[in-house]
């Protein structure tokens, strides 16, 4: 690997005009390679440029804290002075909510306005005073987008770039300077994108960013490009790369390859129309597959909870198949397959998975043999070795049950469930009974013309009667649609007696039409995911009404919480002393108006 040391500017000299705050204090701890390779996240700047993300000033310091737990070198705030909420997360992050143990945090912004003295530009004013101890500078390096887009000349582009780099540096500022449409540039203009560079090398820039801002290149010319501006100029470079031709991780690699000592990422790729490379993919690719330490001890094995973990933050549903971190990314299907695996995991993997923090789902299917209801059980905590009649009960019931529409694969909890009540039932000779049966539901949905302004016309009503702890429970309770009603009478019925329910949250709720066979009905399968204490679980219905393949994966979800954290088979079945039933919760977020 090579590393052209340019050094790091001295702090403390001030210019005339400058605002001087003292940089916070950085790296505590950090990788092996220490300031050599910089692992440089910018999740909370062109990240957040994704649609549907929104981040509140304390989830980006949520999210900031999570990537320093993870280890990287640089976490990229934002733009201050630029965006009042990342004015507000500088503020905050300086006045010592965020306490960084590893990262260093860094400001965004553009070179000064053409024209304009760097001292007198207010919104670089605002990057001083921001207290970053780094500054990223943003700056046209290809000479269209000089003329057209900035409309001013090559050589004042130049000059903007010289005197900003050199105004920051001058107030104890470490600057990196983004090269935007770097390679685009380069193709059109060989020489102009390297006069950029030199500006701000020159001026104290210590890392040139070499940046794929359409997205549109491919690794071999990635590659070809680095080692020609390596060999042209010596100068330390970075690659940052979009992933529009789904490319951006494999971009990276190839610079760093050609010799870049700095990556740019964000978490899960996140990031404007196809996304940026993915912080844990280049990662996991970099420390395994090219044996560079580029994390802190522990970051590597800290990858799926942080990478979840910041998919809450974004509330972005986790991609389950994502490389390394998705819960599916070490997940095999077939029987045939999982006997195998049995036997010897690293025949079918292309790393052990604990070593990302990930594990080997095993998805149970139509296709399931024995050794995949053994080890998708084992994954949940039951042997199931000392019960070799139950494997094949379990086998049986799944397969028919996966031939009605069922699916397993989503549905863990309802997996659990479906083999303790197999396990019990096989030690006792009887079905368990549930901690509450049903006696009768009902559900009524209305269209009023005469409904107040401001209310919908259309209302949801569901009476719900079952037994439990020895009485007859009635309740009936209103909803935003049909099944939101029944969630809440339900609960409603049975908190009284298990109050614990009360902290269950349904997080979401999916349905999916089957296509019926020739001449039958379609079927309806509903799978509801459940969140406590930070712990998700995942239950499934399927039935030709909506509403009953609801009800079953509802009343799958609570019998599951009741049994949770205890391993005994046949917890959360038995039914106790009643109570009455205390307060309703609306819960089913994203049933929308079901
Ligand atoms: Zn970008």
């Amino acid at each position: 690997m090579t590393v052209s040391s340019l050094g790091s500017p001295s702090p403390g000299s001030s210019s005339p005009g400058s605002v001087a705050v003292p940089p916070t204090t950085p790296a505590l701890r950090s990788s092996p390679l220490g300031d050599a390779f910089h692992v440089f996240d910018t999740t909370l700047r062109d990240g957040a440029q994704r649609e549907g993300i929104t981040y509140s000033v304390a989830d980006k310091i949520a999210v900031a804290t999570l990537l320093d737990d993870l280890g990287v070198g640089f976490i990229e705030g934002g733009w201050p002075g630029a965006m009042p909420k990342d004015t507000e997360f500088f503020a905050r992050a300086r006045s010592g909510e965020l306490n960084l143990r590893t990262a260093s945090l860094v400001a965004f912004g553009a070179t000064r306005k053409a024209g304009l003295r760097a001292a007198q530009d207010p919104q670089v004013r605002a990057l001083l005073e921001s207290g970053a101890p780094v500054v990223t500078l943003v700056a046209k390096s290809d000479v269209r987008h000089v003329e057209r887009a900035l409309r001013t000349t090559p050589e004042e582009n130049l000059a903007m770039v010289s005197d900003t780099v050199a105004h920051l540096v001058g107030n104890g500022r470490r600057v990196f300077l983004d090269c935007e449409h770097f390679f685009d540039g380069y193709r059109f203009d060989r020489d102009y994108g390297l006069r950029v560079a030199e500006a701000a090398v020159t001026a104290g820039a210590d890392v040139v960013v070499l940046c794929d801002t359409n997205g549109g290149m491919l690794p071999m010319w990635v590659e070809q490009i680095v080692i020609e501006v390596r060999e042209r100029t010596g100068f330390r470079l970075g690659i940052h790369c979009q992933d529009d031709t789904s490319c951006a991780v494999a971009n990276t690699v190839a610079a760093v390859q050609a010799g870049a000592t700095h990556v740019q990422c964000t978490a899960n790729g996140y990031g404007e129309r196809a996304g940026n490379a993915d912080l844990f993919a280049v990662v996991g690719n970099l420390m395994i597959k090219m044996g560079l330490p580029v994390l802190p001890d522990g970051g590597l094995a800290d990858m799926v909870r942080v990478s979840h973990a910041l998919a809450e933050l974004a509330n972005i549903t986790p991609n389950t198949h994502q490389a390394y971190v998705g819960s599916s990314a070490f997940s095999h299907k077939a029987g045939l397959h999982a006997s195998a695996i049995k036997v010897d995991p690293e025949l079918y993997n292309h790393l052990d998975p604990t070593r990302v923090g990930n594990d080997m789902h095993i998805l149970i299917t139509e296709m399931a043999g024995r050794a995949s209801v053994e080890l998708k059980a084992r994954e949940l905590g039951i042997e199931l070795d000392e019960h070799p009649e139950a494997v094949g009960r379990i086998v049986d019931t799944v397969k028919s049950r996966e031939a009605a529409g069922w699916s397993y694969e989503a549905a863990d909890a309802s997996f659990e469930l479906l083999v303790r009540d197999e396990l019990a039932s096989g030690v006792t000779g009887v079905q368990v009974p549930r901690a509450f049966q049903l006696e009768s539901y009902r559900v009524i949905v209305e269209n009023s013309v005469n409904s107040a302004p401001g209310f919908s016309p259309v209302t949801s009503e569901a009476t719900v009667k079952v037994h439990v702890g020895g009485r007859r429970i009635i309740t009936t309770a209103e909803g935003n649609g049909p099944v939101n009603a029944l969630d809440s009478a339900l609960r409603s019925a049975v908190v009284g007696q298990f109050p614990e329910l009360r902290e269950v949250e349904l997080v979401d709720y999916k349905v999916r039409i089957l296509a019926g066979n020739a001449g039958t009905d379609s079927i309806t399968r509903v799978l509801v995911s459940s969140a406590r204490g930070g712990r998700e679980w995942t239950t499934v219905g399927v039935h030709a009404n909506v509403i009953e393949a609801s009800w079953q994966a509802l009343v799958d979800a609570l019998v599951y919480a009741l049994g949770q954290g205890s391993a005994e088979v046949g917890a959360g079945l038995d039914p106790a002393i009643g109570q009455s039933p205390a307060s309703t919760r609306a819960g089913l977020t994203g049933a929308g108006a079901l």
